[in-house]
């Protein structure tokens, strides 16, 4: 099978990891704060606090920016359930604007009148969570904008966008936002096996967010209620997790980093080469942004509805591992409970009935790629036999 995504393991990522094995530290030692810091300097962000997942980072993101019961999160529908969940570990309410029918992002015009009656009806959101779908960063400068009318804390949940660029700029560097987060597992662009991480410009959420990874225990004497007992004393003055990452899995991340430019722009070759070969198909391929750089985390291609689950049956028959990103999040039957109606995400509903991801990932060997588009072509051109 030719999976939809996949890791890009080098030899020098096996010997970073085997480094780490055979020294003093096998979790919290020296290589994540080096992760933290490369990770952040190539973002150009001020702070990265590094995570077991990206889920786990945006738990404490939103924690960190006093997210709680009677608070609203909105995110986007076609989104995995972690940028939603998030909200509901903190007990908040969630709630989700529909997408832009070209970018498949949170569309920032429904966002506009979303907040226009939010307003009037006292629901506005605390926090909002554009996700930077397939790796095209959401309009940040808009919806930053919007932030500062209406009064709402931003977390980009840029799970698929690290290496992708706004306004020319690496998106991660928290210019349009108060936190940003990126997911390591092993279908996005690097990995660390499991791993997330959050930036930010603010040493305040940075310091929050560092002590709530680890069950807010804090040593710095300043922030205790009383003197310190002796050396070894410490203080838990919040409730937190163990959301750590391992120095294993920073070490994987930080040669991973080496590689990132030349992966991002494999499967910018990628895209291209599929947009090329896919264009005289009666199908709609990705849009592609001329201004801000795609990481191309995802190859979304849209179909036929009626003939959207023949293709996709045909493919994963022919050892090709389509997938569908996303089955919108409002449709979930825990989400259901809430009371979501199809109708209020007209464009998510289509859209999901019409998508389908092809594989996409740095080490893709060519003659995958045009065995993709060979059993992609046959199925969407084949002949009606039977009514
Ligand atoms: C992968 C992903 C997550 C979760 O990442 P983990 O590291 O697996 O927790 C969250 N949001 C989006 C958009 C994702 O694609």
């Amino acid at each position: 099978m030719i999976p939809y995504g996949h890791q890009d393991i080098s030899l020098e990522d096996i010997q970073a990891v085997e480094n780490v094995l055979k020294s003093e530290f096998l979790t919290q030692g020296p290589v994540v704060p080096q992760f933290e810091r490369a990770l952040a300097e190539y973002c150009t962000a001020a702070y990265g606090i590094a995570t077991n997942s990206a889920t786990s980072a945006l738990h404490i993101a939103c924690l960190a920016l006093d997210l709680g019961p009677g608070d609203w999160l909105w995110t986007s529908p076609n989104t995995f359930v972690a940028s939603a969940n998030c909200g509901l570990y903190c007990g908040a309410k969630i709630d989700f604007v529909d997408i832009d029918s070209r970018t498949y992002n949170l569309s920032v015009e429904k966002l506009t009148e979303k907040l226009e009656r939010s307003a009037k009806d006292g629901t506005l959101p605390k926090i909002v969570i554009p996700v930077h779908f397939a790796g095209q960063s959401c309009d940040m400068a808009e919806i930053n904008a919007l932030s500062k009318k209406y009064g709402f804390k931003i977390i980009e949940d840029a799970s698929h966008a690290i290496g992708a660029k706004y306004c020319g700029e690496p998106v991660g560097n928290c210019k349009f936002s108060d936190i940003t987060v990126f997911s390591f597992h092993p279908v996005k662009i690097i990995t660390t096996g499991e791993g997330g991480i959050a930036t930010t410009n603010s040493q305040e959420l940075a310091e929050k967010m560092r002590r709530l990874r680890s069950h807010g225990i804090t040593r710095d004497p300043e922030l205790m209620s009383k003197r310190p007992d002796g050396q070894w004393y410490y203080q838990q003055i919040d409730l937190g997790f163990n959301y750590r990452m391992t120095d294993i899995q920073a070490a994987l991340g930080l040669s991973q980093m080496q590689r990132l430019e030349e992966m991002v722009s494999q499967r910018g070759k990628i895209a291209k080469a599929y947009n090329v070969a896919l264009s005289k198909l009666p199908i709609i391929l990705p849009y592609c942004d001329p201004e801000n750089l795609s990481s191309n985390h995802l190859y979304v291609i849209k179909v036929d509805p009626n003939k959207r689950s023949q293709i996709f049956n045909e493919l994963r028959d022919d050892g090709v591992g389509v997938n569908v990103h996303y089955i919108p999040v409002h449709r979930q039957p825990y989400y259901q409970q809430f009371g979501f109606k199809s109708v209020d995400y007209p464009v998510s509903e289509k859209y999901y009935s019409q998508v389908i991801s092809l594989p996409i990932y740095s080490s893709l060997k060519v003659e995958d790629l045009n065995y993709v588009v060979e059993h992609l072509t046959k199925s969407v051109l084949k002949k009606v036999d039977e009514f």
